[in-house]
């Protein structure tokens, strides 16, 4: 489309859940490079007021959520008049279905963005998915209300989206392709040897070789949860079954994933280690818009190296595996206890081998049911939590 015939009526209205996050202040860099056609609408946080007050001076918005609602008093005195505040799950909720938005984007860590994301799709909003837990945890709620309310589901996270940029126009579907490839760093102990694991430190977890992230995802990384979720979530945003789905160790991060397909070939999306490539993507898509990114510079890759995961000394792809080939609630107990064991890690209270073996046993006390009520999930939700922190010592 001509540049010149779009007019502002034409910005994509965004509320963004998770703001004051990673994800959430790219997505304000990618909404400052393209204010002709990003509008953020609406802003929400769980508790750090000073930012997202900050961020509401700076966008202009008129509508706030605050998760902590005990906060709500501190924030007003720092808003202008007349932003509206909700408070509380319910707030979020509500925010997430206001008028006049076209999509939100759910980068809230963690499943609290569970209510929300249902509540935009049943509003008839696009949603843009950071929060893998989400899919992760009730995927065939999502993804089925998203089906009978014709809303779009678009990946933010980068495995996703660069598999979203490879299918992109790609007619033939589940047919045609083989599988699909999710690259890993393989976060920072992707070298050390299996008995040192026992030894690693939060402050150790915490540095990622390549991605500056949350606390909750960057653990991940380290034990590979991170790409367990991601295969579910795979499974779930693109209709493939858990047997097509695999992993591949990529230490730059520079091939965001792959598609492989029936007759052999391979179509990567490749991209410097920045998420506001994704989230400008999920944003803008169907268009690629010139936003100012900068691209990457061949010439300064030293090289693009692949390696098997060492699926025997980080068992978190392994149990990614079983949860979504058995399906069902197994899946959202493999997330809860995940949630509980980092919490657990992050306090000092087990180690860090622990979190794969807290997973793990709370998986084999499952006895897995139907996940297609909300009702179901979160009753699985809550008996994992039970069971993995008394797996944790609590
Ligand atoms: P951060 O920890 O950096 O930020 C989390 C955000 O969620 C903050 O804005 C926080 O608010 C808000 N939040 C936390 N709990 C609640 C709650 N109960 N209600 C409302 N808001 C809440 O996380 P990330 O940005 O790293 O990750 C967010 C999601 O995106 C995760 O699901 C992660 O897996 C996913 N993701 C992240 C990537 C990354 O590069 N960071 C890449 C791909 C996916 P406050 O500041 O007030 O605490």
């Amino acid at each position: 489309m001509d540049d010149a015939l779009i007019t502002p009526r034409q910005r994509k209205k965004v509320v963004l859940l998770g703001s004051t996050g990673s994800i959430g202040r790219s997505t304000l860099e990618v909404a400052r490079l393209l204010p002709e056609r990003i509008e953020l609408v609406g802003l929400a946080a769980n508790g750090s007021v000073e930012a997202l007050a900050a961020q509401v001076r700076e966008t202009g918005v008129k509508h706030v959520a605050l998760h902590d609602a005990s906060r709500v008093g501190e924030l007003r005195a720092l808003l202008p008049a007349g932003v509206e505040i909700l408070a509380g799950p319910a707030g979020l909720a509500e925010l997430a279905t206001l008028e006049g938005a076209d999509m939100v984007l759910v980068a809230i860590v963690g499943t609290a963005g569970l209510q929300p994301a249902l509540a935009a799709i049943e509003a008839g909003k696009d949603l843009a998915v950071a929060s893998k837990e989400i899919l992760v945890m009730a995927g065939e709620i999502v993804t089925a209300a998203a089906a009978r309310k014709g809303v779009k589901l678009l990946p933010v996270d980068r495995e996703h989206n660069a598999i979203f940029q490879c299918l992109d126009g790609h007619r033939g579907g589940e047919r045609e392709v083989s599988r699909l490839v999710l690259t890993a760093s393989g976060g920072p102990f992707r070298t050390w040897p299996a008995e040192r694991l026992a030894e690693v430190t939060l402050a150790q977890a915490l540095k990622h070789p390549t991605w500056e992230m949350g606390r909750k995802i960057t653990i991940d990384s380290a034990t590979l949860f991170n790409k367990g979720l991601e295969m579910i979530e795979a499974r779930w945003l693109f209709g493939i079954g858990m047997e097509r789905i695999d992993v591949v160790v990529h230490p730059q991060s520079i091939v965001h994933s792959m598609v492989e397909f029936v007759d052999g070939s391979v179509l990567a999306q490749l991209s410097r280690t920045d998420m506001c490539f994704p989230i400008q993507y999920a944003l803008t898509w169907p268009e690629r818009l010139a936003g100012g990114l900068r691209p990457l510079d061949f010439g300064q890759l030293a090289k693009l190296e692949f390696e098997e995961p060492r699926h025997d000394d980080f068992p978190a792809l392994g149990l990614a595996r079983e949860a979504g080939l058995t399906g069902g609630t197994l899946p959202a107990v493999f997330n809860a206890a995940n949630e509980v064991a980092v919490e657990a890690f992050v306090a000092g209270a087990i180690r860090f081998p622990d979190i794969w073996r807290v997973v793990g046993e709370t998986m084999g006390r499952h006895e897995v049911t139907a996940a297609s009520s909300l009702a179901a999930v979160i009753e699985a939700d809550g008996w994992a939590r039970r069971v993995a922190r008394v797996a944790c010592g609590d």
